[in-house]
């Protein structure tokens, strides 16, 4: 046998059966939820999928909004499993207009099911959340809301919003671990589930997931991989140290301070502040340019420009200041970057101008 050396990584043991409880409370904690925690062994996607199929059957109705590629994927695991699903396809990269869900709504005589994105990194939107749930609650239909990427961005109390399951990921602003993902279920989630027999023996089934919930909340099913449940802990600690409503702060200046540089440097944001996200800023790039080129001279200087994500995002890139990115040393950067790149692609950029405004949103 080759001698390959010590390795913290060999014979990693499993993660405790009795801190699994620990964890799905501490992240009803964060959700501020009472409703049930389960935890998903996967990414948050698989989460999403296992909420579609769980809900999904024939005679089942969903009014579907549509944001970002999430929000496609959604609609298509809900018919895939015989529900009958109508999209409400937002303006490619805008958030969804109220007037839209509410014509929806107005339009369908019987909805069991309203799901949505919270706030989307694809293109660094939000979405008029309260006022959704609001039209939601008051026609009694269960909310699904995908929070992956908006915990820890934004405010969000499922239980005083009346969310039904709300999906997360420790990944994006948590800055945890991206193989484990969770989700809170209500009591009126459990009985749309529930009802005239729940999909089971599916590693896609809540019900399967439900046994652990009733029973004393110890071993997960299967083989849970350690390393993930190491590393939520560890995620959970240090949000729980710098405090929930702290990292939405550190967030929400990240957003502002990126605002307030760009607009100093000349260059447009893709939404008003009203309708972006704090996880992202999207800017449109400038017609004659090349976003690939803007992001290559970027990458130049060691600074990660991305490009938008789905439809209408072809023109867009996006400055991330999502999780320990939330900073004022990546906030810098980005925006210098990105106005670096601009100056080099011959277009106009007041990187010092830039600077001061980032500089004047981070002072105290
Ligand atoms: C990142 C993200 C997800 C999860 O995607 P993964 O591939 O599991 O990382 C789901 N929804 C939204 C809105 C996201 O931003």
């Amino acid at each position: 046998m080759p001698d390959i050396g010590w390795n913290p990584l060999h014979g990693v043991p499993s993660y405790p059966a009795e801190r699994y409880a620990a964890l799905a409370d501490r992240i009803g904690g964060i959700l501020r939820s009472r409703n049930d925690i389960l935890l998903v062994q996967a990414e948050a996607v698989v989460a999403l999928e296992a909420v579609a199929a769980s809900l999904a059957r024939p005679g089942l109705t969903a009014l579907n909004i549509v944001t970002s590629p999430y929000g496609t994927w959604f609609g298509q695991w809900l018919r895939r499993g015989g529900a009958t699903v109508a999209d409400i396809v937002a303006e490619p990269g805008r958030p969804v207009e109220i007037e839209a869900v509410v014509k929806a709504l107005d339009a369908s005589p019987r909805i069991d099911v309203l799901a949505l994105v919270h706030a989307e990194s694809a293109s660094g939107i939000l979405n008029p959340l309260p006022d959704i749930l609001g039209l939601a609650r008051a026609g009694g239909i269960v909310t699904v809301v995908d929070a992956v990427a908006s915990l820890g961005g934004h405010e969000l109390d499922v239980d005083d919003l009346g969310i039904d399951i709300a999906v997360i990921g420790p990944q994006k602003a948590l800055g945890g671990p991206a193989g484990v993902s969770a989700l809170s279920v209500s009591p009126s989630a459990w009985n749309l589930i529930l009802r005239d027999g729940a999909p089971r023996d599916s590693i896609l089934s809540l019900a399967d997931l439900k046994t652990w919930v009733d029973g004393n909340r110890r071993g997960l099913p299967g083989t849970p991989a350690p390393l993930e449940f190491f590393a939520l802990e560890t995620a959970l600690d240090r949000i729980e140290a710098e405090g929930l409503e702290n990292v939405v702060a550190r967030h929400a200046l990240a957003a502002s301070a990126t605002r307030a540089g760009l607009a100093a440097l000349g260059a447009p944001v893709w939404v008003p502040a009203a309708k972006a996200s704090n996880l992202v800023t999207a800017v449109p790039v400038p017609e004659a340019l090349e976003p690939a080129s803007l992001i290559e001279a970027a990458g130049w200087l060691g600074v990660e420009i991305t490009a938008g994500v789905g439809a209408g995002s072809a023109h867009l890139l996006r400055l991330n200041h999502t999780g320990p990115r939330a900073a004022f040393q990546t906030v810098l950067s980005n925006v210098v970057a990105y106005g670096t790149a601009l100056r080099q692609a011959g277009h106009p950029a007041d990187i010092a101008a830039a600077s001061e405004a980032i500089s004047a949103a981070y002072s105290r």
